[in-house]
């Protein structure tokens, strides 16, 4: 079976399967507060449908896959699909991002299906501020996911979009969340996937300014060895259990060594965060498109990826500013 490299001779391993465009919280960053339209029922990918497609991109070299959405719980039956794609032959990964308000019932059946890892998204510690963000009161819903997790020794990632004026404050007392919990705390560039375009004129809290505001209060943080492919530049605070992490997602650092692919709600592939999509894999297969036919169709875009997200950006067709919101993408 042909394996999904793309022209820049990148192997393509991983995929971010988006279950569902809607959500339970209106994040700031993400939504704009009276939400987005959301996507006819009919037009998401069936579970059948993302199954099949998983199976097939499991024979064409992916291993890992990442569920998430909008919020992957708030769609019925989503625990019997991620059972299933557990269960599928070459996933050896299956990781899920989640904003923890209907998780944590679920927690002891995501860890006996051997879920990886899950990654949680909270932006702030301070309930006014988490519920200013958020749009919703969801703050103990969330942290008690958050315990669920940590009992049940599900590998743990803390997702926080830093914003000017909105969780700077939070950022200190997250990083220390790593004190005693053996938890990765993220700090992720905003970019502009709000449904309404750009917040700022200028990204005053990108990952330089995050890393000095981090470094002027705990000056022995040190730098530890970034996994292949990652998207954060990783540190340890001395004698913390967990580790913290930015994420340069709008300065774009870590493009050259990508090796994911999107799958939207509505099945359209991204081949980079940053581009308009390239083909509509849903449209492909409800045409009854063949195995064959499909391989050839993610062979052929990957023959023509954009090097990076500054390039996938000048390609777009549906225009600049982006007026995406992120749960359309899934992240
Ligand atoms: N609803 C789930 C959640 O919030 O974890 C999964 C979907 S959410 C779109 C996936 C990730 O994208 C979250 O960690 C969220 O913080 C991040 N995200 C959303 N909008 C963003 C933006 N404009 N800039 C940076 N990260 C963003
Ligand atoms: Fe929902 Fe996640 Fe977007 Fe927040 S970031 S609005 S939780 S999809």
């Amino acid at each position: 079976m042909p394996k999904l490299y793309d022209n820049h001779g990148r192997l393509i391993n991983y995929v971010r399967l988006a279950v569902t465009d809607r959500c339970n919280l209106r994040c700031f960053y993400c939504m704009p507060e009276e939400g987005i339209k959301y996507v006819a029922r009919d037009a998401l990918l069936s579970y059948e449908e993302m199954l099949r497609l998983m199976q097939l991109l499991a024979g064409m070299g992916i291993e890992k896959v990442r569920i998430t959405g909008g919020e992957p719980f708030v769609r019925r039956d989503m625990i019997h699909f991620l059972r299933d794609l557990c269960a599928t032959e070459g996933i050896k990964k299956v990781n899920i991002t989640t904003n923890g308000t209907l998780t944590e019932a679920l927690v002891p059946e995501l860890k006996a299906m051997g879920i990886n890892s899950i990654n949680l998204s909270l932006d702030a510690l301070d309930r006014d501020r988490f519920l200013a963000i958020t749009r919703r009161d969801a703050y103990d819903k969330v942290m008690q996911t958050y315990e669920a997790l940590l009992d049940h020794g599900i590998p743990t990632k803390i997702n926080a979009v830093v914003m000017d004026g909105k969780n700077t404050q939070d950022i200190i007392p997250m990083a220390m969340l790593t004190k005693n919990d053996p938890v990765s705390v993220r700090f992720i560039e905003e970019m502009p996937f709000n449904g309404e375009g750009a917040h700022y004129e200028k990204l005053a809290w990108n990952h330089r300014a995050i890393l000095n505001h981090l470094r002027a209060h705990f000056p022995d943080i040190e730098k530890v060895p970034d996994p292949p492919h990652s998207t954060s530049y990783n540190y340890r605070i001395p004698g913390h259990k967990g580790t913290v992490g930015i994420i340069a997602a709008y300065s774009r650092t870590f493009c050259g060594t990508c090796n994911r692919i999107r799958i939207t709600p509505k099945g359209m592939l991204k081949t980079c965060l940053y581009d308009d999509g390239v083909f509509n894999i849903r449209d492909i297969m409800r045409e009854g498109a063949s195995d064959a036919q499909l391989r050839d169709t993610f062979l052929n875009a990957l023959g023509n990826r954009a090097k990076d997200g500054w390039e996938a950006e000048q390609n777009r067709t549906f225009g600049l500013p982006v007026q995406e919101s992120m749960s359309t993408i899934g992240g």
